[in-house]
């Protein structure tokens, strides 16, 4: 088979050329990373996982008009998307106090927030992707006040969306990341959600228990990674439901 052509290497997805112009392969690896890149692991099956999960919540915002990057699933670990300009921020949504805003104002995590509140960070790991206020976004380029309207009314589908989603599984939606591209149609500009969705970039506890399904499992040292993100893909259907116990290397539904 011939190589293909590496295009950007991540710290948990590499992209390659795409078999149409336009187009690109993301691969999920299996490599954790936390604290800006500064705890890493490699966990088993984590890039499968992510992989099914983010096909899941991408074709679930298709399904309501809200346009990703997303084409097709390839394979277990590669998907198929389209080629966009990615915005050079992490649009970040919360509903509950938790991580950096928690730690930030002195906040319990778990607090509730009076509403959703959408937030960017620059995408900039050698700066710890520090958080930027829209001022900056617009004198500096990044993204037009329209664009930034625009991602936040993405933005807050996307909460509304992935906060009904987790709820009818049991789980509540405390924050989330994603991140925009741009797809050009010959000069009309079109903007839609790229990246991943999955719970490396989400933080998702359990309705009942309080118990953590997200990356934080990492961060933490709470358990196994691949057991929580297991538990996730098993209340959303994304695998058999007659899996009672987490398997080292998840059985996929085809
Ligand atoms: N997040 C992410 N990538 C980043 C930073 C944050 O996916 O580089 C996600 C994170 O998993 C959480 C949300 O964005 O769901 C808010 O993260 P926060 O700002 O609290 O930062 P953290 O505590 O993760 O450093």
């Amino acid at each position: 088979m011939a190589r293909r052509k590496l295009i950007y290497e991540g710290k948990a997805k590499i992209l390659y050329e795409g078999p149409e112009p336009g187009t690109f392969v993301q691969y999920f690896k299996d490599d954790a990373t936390a604290f800006n890149a500064e705890k890493k692991a490699v966990i088993e099956g984590k890039g499968v996982l992510n992989n099914r999960l983010s096909e899941f919540f991408m074709k679930g915002l298709t399904n309501i008009g809200i346009p990703t990057h997303f084409i097709k699933r390839l394979n277990m670990r590669e998907q198929l998307i389209r080629q966009v300009e990615i915005i050079p921020l992490e649009v970040i949504v919360r509903n509950v106090a938790a991580g950096s805003m928690a730690k930030r104002l002195g906040m319990d995590e778990g607090t509730p927030l009076p509403r959703p509140i959408v937030e960017f960070s620059y995408k900039d790991d050698s700066l710890g992707d520090p958080l930027v206020p829209e001022e900056y976004i617009i004198a500096f380029g990044w993204a037009s006040q329209q664009d930034l309207d625009d991602i936040v009314s993405i933005a807050l589908r996307v909460n509304d969306f992935m906060s009904g989603v987790m709820h009818g599984v049991g789980i509540k939606l405390i924050d989330f990341k994603i991140e925009i591209g741009r797809v050009w149609d010959n000069d009309f500009q079109r903007l839609v959600v790229a990246d991943e969705i999955s719970p490396d970039s989400c933080r998702l506890w359990d309705i009942e228990t309080g118990q953590k399904l997200d990356k934080d499992v990492f961060r933490k040292d709470l358990g196994s990674l691949a057991d929580a993100y297991t538990e996730v893909a098993r209340r959303l259907g994304v695998l058999p439901s007659n899996v009672t116990h987490a398997p080292t290397k998840p059985t996929l539904i085809n």
